[in-house]
């Protein structure tokens, strides 16, 4: 076993070795909190404390990885897998299924991901006979979603005379309405969406007090990063969770709160402090991770902010060379100028591509940085683009699965029901529909039941093959495992003969990725760490359940060679040696959406004190002059947060555009030029040359943009499912 507590410091070993009772940790960015969180977890266990005792939440599901690799590296051996850790959404949703029936939800549950959420939504207004340009479905599934996060039953948001007026004010008086079918819709598809693994969770503990003490027995000790970032659904869990025990250590930074646009409140580390009386707060005032100038320039940043609780962050490390502000032409300057950065600085300083990271506000900007960087055969890889679990082919195949689990489940069922093609078209689906709501009974028991519903004769035929087919597979699900099942499914649908003869690149791709994702459940099953509890679970629903949590950062390996690209909000939590902070304009960042009040911009400049706390050695700030924004070209200005950094810490650049910055970095444009943030004459030709003149100005809000388009990830096609298997 390592000595873990050697590499800490007097505060951190303290918060570490403090074993019992309550503890809070805030403190500023890259001052050890994980760190600690990660140590106490070893010193839990090497004290005794056994691994199924111990609950630990973590922003993503990489972070608890991580978590867990190190704690099992410190002590040598691999009991930490049998932790409870993960996401808050993770770990409960491994809960539900143990007890979700108490709620009277089959345990083996669908999850539905936001675009099922979503079209559940959708299913719904259109049968309340509702305008969906009026009740958008997206608008009315965040707040839904909000709703759920704060606690806020239908019940009592239709009750609630100020949410009541304020959805009078826009226009969207029947919200409450929507909000009650909604859930009522899931709960007989026999569906959770992502906020219902907190609601339910929590529903459980408070309904049922056997199952509350059942899981404060087992929970003795509990752990939470990133506290900051949890909304009141969340707290109220950990608060009854604890309750029995009082073990419960959070860490976490008001300063880098960054998600109240999804119901997180740092009310909650207020009121952590009024919760428990002997509450031991521990703060970490040293930073390792950056140079001083960094520091310097972030501490500066975030005291522009009047909400914050006050504290210190210093660093011993060397004060480092100062930020670079870098000013180019164009969104594809930006790009080139970094590409450029990034070839060069791995000569000159030899650092490896995986110590880059360019993070920016919104994910559309990535694709100016993506040319550049193919340009330059610099290797990359793109966080937030679609996951490979979204992609149309493997939903296609998983709502089959999702369906053999779960026949209540409608948005699997409307998915498949004729894919491939099969004679059941949309006037009977549109039927089958009106005859489950009138008989208030499942879609598949309007299938099941056909013979009764006066379909067409060769309309029920095809009806009775797909049921058969579809309980021919159901009955598989006792004696085969999850890659048996799929396997079969794919073959018998015809799902994967009708990819393997569409000979388009689209469609082979597709096929690539259909024979992926059967290799990937091979590998799971036969994966030997898969352990719940003691049980080995290897059953289709198991296999679901986990890939519905996954994120496109869990399906990326962190220690590839690497540039990596990510919003700054997945950003969290992470440090990089050079970090490239891109698009540093107004109405970029901060955000147009995220300026109308005093609040919206200090959680902006939160973003900002973020992205700059995730550099180690090396920090490029970039903004580009003309960005194309929907369409037209548009000019920007500089970032007001640049001009909040304090002069003696930056290194203002301009370089150029479509021409390459000089090695040194020494300023370019001439100093008035530079003094007043302005464009010198030249540089201004310049544009007009490239672009013509430049338009009268205006701004777009970013959110109009483009979506990027979604990336394909390469995904090598391995042996397993060859085309015999299919062309029979
Ligand atoms: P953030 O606020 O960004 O989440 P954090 O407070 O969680 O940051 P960590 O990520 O735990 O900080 O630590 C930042 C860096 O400092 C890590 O590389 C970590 O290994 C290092 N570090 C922390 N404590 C020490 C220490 N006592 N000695 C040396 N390095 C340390
Ligand atoms: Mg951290």
């Amino acid at each position: 076993m390592q000595d873990y507590l050697q590499g800490l410091n007097e505060r951190q070993r303290e918060a570490v070795l403090h074993i019992h009772g309550p503890i809070m940790i805030i403190a500023g960015a890259g001052s050890g909190k994980t760190k600690v969180l990660t140590t106490r977890i070893a010193h839990l266990m090497a004290s005794g404390v056994d691994a199924f005792n111990i609950l630990a939440l973590t922003f993503t599901n990489k972070a608890a990885k991580e978590m867990k690799e190190r704690v099992e590296h410190i002590l040598g051996n691999n009991e930490a897998r049998n932790l409870y850790i993960g996401t808050f959404h993770s770990v409960f949703a491994r809960i539900l299924r143990a007890d979700a029936h108490r709620l009277g939800y089959p345990n083996n549950f669908t999850i539905y991901d936001t675009d099922d959420a979503k079209s559940v939504v959708k299913t719904v207004i259109n049968e309340m006979h509702l305008d969906d340009k009026l009740y958008k479905p997206a608008t009315v599934y965040n707040r839904i979603s909000a709703a759920k996060n704060a606690l806020v039953t239908p019940l009592d948001y239709a009750n609630d005379y100020y949410i009541q007026q304020e959805d009078m004010r826009a226009n969207r008086p029947a919200l409450a309405k929507i909000y009650d079918a909604y859930c009522k819709r899931c709960f007989k598809n026999g569906a959770m969406d992502f906020d219902d693994l907190l609601l339910k969770f929590y529903e459980l503990l408070k309904t049922f007090p056997d199952l509350l003490s059942k899981y404060q027995h087992k929970f003795k000790f509990i752990l939470i990063d990133e506290y900051q970032d949890t909304n009141p659904a969340q707290y109220a869990i950990i608060k009854m969770l604890g309750a029995m025990h009082e073990n419960v250590c959070v860490v976490g930074d008001d300063a880098q709160s960054i998600y109240s646009f999804r119901g997180a409140t740092i009310q909650n580390i207020l009121q952590f402090q009024k919760d428990y009386d002997d509450v031991k707060v521990v703060k970490l005032e040293q930073n390792y991770r950056s140079t001083q100038n960094i520091i310097n320039a972030a501490n500066s940043v975030i005291s522009k902010n009047k909400g914050q609780i006050p504290k210190v962050l210093f660093t011993e490390n060397a004060s480092g060379e100062k930020i670079k502000v870098v000013k180019t032409m164009s969104d594809n300057d930006e790009g080139k100028f970094i590409a450029d950065t990034i070839q060069e600085q791995k000569l000159r300083n030899h650092f490896a591509n995986k110590d880059f990271a360019i993070l920016y506000r919104t994910n559309a900007q990535s694709r100016a940085f993506e040319e550049a960087l193919r340009r330059l055969n610099i290797p990359y890889t793109i966080y937030g683009g679609i996951s490979f679990y979204q992609r149309k082919e493997i939903k296609d195949l998983l709502a089959y699965l999702r369906l053999i689990i779960n026949t209540k489940d409608e948005e699997a069922l409307k998915r498949i029901i004729n894919y491939p093609t099969r004679g059941i078209g949309k006037t009977t689906v549109d039927k089958i529909i009106l005859l489950a709501n009138t008989h208030n009974i499942t879609m598949w028991e309007v299938l099941e039941n056909a013979p009764q519903f006066g379909f067409r004769s060769g309309t029920l035929e095809a009806i009775n093959e797909f049921v058969t087919m579809i309980k021919s597979f159901i009955s598989m699900l006792g004696k085969h495992n999850a890659y048996e099942v799929a396997f079969h499914v794919g073959k018998q649908t015809n799902l994967v003969k009708e990819l393997f003869n569409d000979k388009s690149t689209e469609g082979l791709q597709k096929y690539e990725n259909i024979q992926e994702l059967l290799n990937s459940i091979k590998e799971w099953v036969e994966s030997p760490d898969n352990e719940e509890g003691e049980v080995v679970d290897k059953t289709l629903g198991a296999y679901l359940q986990q890939i519905t949590l996954l994120t496109d950062a869990d399906e990326k390996d962190p220690d590839a060679d690497t540039v990596k690209l990510m919003t700054i909000h997945a950003a969290k939590g992470l440090e990089f040696e050079c970090v490239f902070a891109a698009g540093l304009e107004e109405m970029l960042f901060p955000n147009a959406m995220s300026i109308n009040t005093r609040d919206e911009l200090e959680e902006e400049r939160r973003l900002f004190y973020v992205v700059i706390t995730r550099a180690k050695k090396k920090l490029w700030i970039t903004y580009a002059h003309t960005r194309y924004k929907f369409g037209s070209l548009v000019q920007n200005e500089p970032s007001r947060f640049i001009e909040e950094l304090p002069e003696e810490f930056l290194d203002r650049t301009y370089a150029g555009g479509g021409t390459r910055l000089s090695s040194s970095f020494s300023p370019g444009g001439s100093a008035f030029d530079r003094l007043n943030g302005g464009w010198g004459q030249d540089t201004l030709l310049d544009a007009e040359r490239k672009y013509g003149p430049p338009p009268s100005k205006k701004t777009t809000p970013s959110y109009l943009s483009p979506k990027p388009e979604p990336k394909v990830k390469e995904h090598t096609p391995t042996p397993g499912f060859v085309a015999s298997d299919v062309s029979e």
